[in-house]
């Protein structure tokens, strides 16, 4: 069998598998992308409904390095680019059923009512706390506990991570789920000294600062970015095409896939994994003896339920001028948060209407994001009701479910980390990319995506 040298299968069609795609197909490379769907963009997805829009998954991308500025101009999306005005820089926490703004200075945290004086005078001492020297790994609470005290813990990291990973603080590895953060202690002994001389530093190879990074969208939301990715793409994308099996051949790889009934074949030199963790386990590679993936279902993805809502602004008390409110697990409701749409974007909703995207569930409560739609609805409507002072039924609804969100980095990740790396050393042409290597949000991987294909680029031109 002769394969074709400089080509690529890649499995999955989200922005991972689309980035690396996209990457290799301009370095020349022969790319066919196999998708167990019947659309692009995974996660990343947008519904639009008479003049209502609402995202699958994400709502912004951070533009934290000028590879993604980069990658957006390339491919001709400058103009469809959309950031939100200064009213995304305000935040709200819950607090005893109210929204209080997240103090965005140092003098704000100590006026703020979100923190006890406790939290204030641990503050001041954090910077004299040592640093953890001991093999023990922590998990991010335990180690927000040790520098900054319960308070801080309830009322800035639950609900932090509670937006970004629908996740618990108790489980999440500080070391791989926010890994900037356990740098900074690591290198300066102390997150406050490190934040200040860091900021003194120049960026590092055209990274920009989590707190100068700007977000954005697109005009017809998030969906813009994979779809046209697609649409550069000179080989289609092979729609319905779960693959289950993959076998290592004489100078690449074979795939087998499901496609209408019919089972199909495809050989290339390389072959790259852009799926889920969790469907991982259910593939079967082989290489002389058949790969253990098995440790793909033991990532944590906890169910996620998404419900975007729009209403007519006169049923809206709260002025919604902010990005939108973020529950602490203390407070006690059903929702995760809920994101402010209209405000932050012009277009998502008709004219003197508002929209809000709610989450409900995670890590924290996923039987609620497994309840029925109606059930959801009511949770939805009964918090924001609570919170924002919306009366009367919202006239736009639309839901997604995701069984299976988001992956959770809890502690002892660094294991699983390690099993994709001894994978891609000891399989040559075999790769692994997407939201469960180093980083969830959009920007970590398509950052990821492009740094698997440079991979694959520079180990070809060597043999
Ligand atoms: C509700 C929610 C909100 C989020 N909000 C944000 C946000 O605001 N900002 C942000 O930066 N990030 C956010 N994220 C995270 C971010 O969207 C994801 O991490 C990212 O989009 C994942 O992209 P991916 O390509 O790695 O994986 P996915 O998007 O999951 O794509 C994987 C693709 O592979 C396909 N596939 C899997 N197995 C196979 C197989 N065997 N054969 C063929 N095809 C297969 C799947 O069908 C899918 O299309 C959010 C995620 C969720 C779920």
């Amino acid at each position: 069998m002769s394969i074709e040298s400089s080509s690529a299968i890649i499995i999955g069609s989200g922005i991972s598998g689309l980035t690396a795609a996209h990457k290799l197909q301009n370095a020349g490379y022969s790319v066919t992308v196999l998708e167990g769907s019947e659309r692009v963009g995974g996660a990343m997805y947008t519904h639009s409904e008479n003049r209502w829009l609402a995202e699958y998954g994400p709502n912004t991308i951070l533009e934290t390095h000028a590879k993604i500025k980069n990658l957006i101009t390339e491919l001709g999306l400058d103009e469809e680019k959309i950031y939100p005005g200064s009213v995304s820089s305000s935040r709200f926490i819950v607090k005893d059923k109210t929204l209080v703004p997240l103090p965005l200075s140092p003098t704000g945290f100590f006026t703020s009512p979100l923190f006890n004086w406790k939290s204030k005078l641990n503050l001041i001492r954090e910077p004299f706390i040592p640093k953890w020297q001991n093999n023990y790994e922590e998990s991010l609470s335990e180690f927000v506990l040790r520098r900054l005290g319960q308070n801080f813990l309830d009322y800035a990291v639950n609900p932090f991570v509670a937006g970004v990973y629908a996740g618990d603080p108790h489980k999440l590895s500080v070391r791989h789920a926010l890994p900037k953060l356990y740098q900074l202690e690591q290198d300066y002994g102390s997150l406050i000294k490190g934040q200040v001389k860091k900021a003194k530093l120049p960026a590092q190879n055209e990274e920009i600062p989590r707190n100068k990074a700007k977000m954005f969208s697109f005009r017809k939301g998030l969906k813009e970015l994979p779809e046209t990715l697609a649409s550069k793409l000179k080989t289609p994308i092979q729609f319905n095409a779960i693959v289950k099996h993959g076998q290592k051949v004489e100078n690449g790889w074979q795939v087998e896939f499901q496609q209408n009934n019919e089972s199909k074949t495809l050989t290339a030199e390389n072959l790259i994994y852009a799926g889920t963790g969790h469907q991982l386990a259910n593939c079967k590679i082989i290489n002389n003896k058949e790969l253990d993936l098995s440790f793909g279902n033991e990532i944590e993805y906890p169910p996620v339920s998404v419900i975007t809502l729009g209403y007519h602004q006169d049923q809206v008390q709260h002025g919604l001028n902010g990005f939108g409110l973020l529950v602490p697990g203390v407070e006690n409701l059903q929702i995760l948060g809920a994101l402010f749409n209209s405000s932050l974007f012009p277009g998502r909703a008709p004219e003197n209407h508002v929209s809000l995207t709610v989450f409900i569930g995670g890590v924290r409560q996923p039987e609620l994001a497994l309840e029925t739609e109606e059930k959801r609805l009511e949770i939805a409507m009964q918090d924001l009701g609570i919170l924002l002072g919306i009366t009367g039924s919202p006239t736009f609804v639309f839901h997604k479910q995701w069984k299976k969100a988001i992956p959770q980095y809890n502690v002892g990740y660094g294991e699983i980390k390690s099993k994709f790396q001894r994978l891609e050393k000891d399989n040559i042409g075999l790769y692994f990319t997407g939201n469960y290597r180093e980083g969830i949000s959009v920007a970590d991987t398509i950052l990821h995506a492009l740094q698997t294909a440079d991979q694959i680029i520079s180990t070809n031109n060597i043999n």
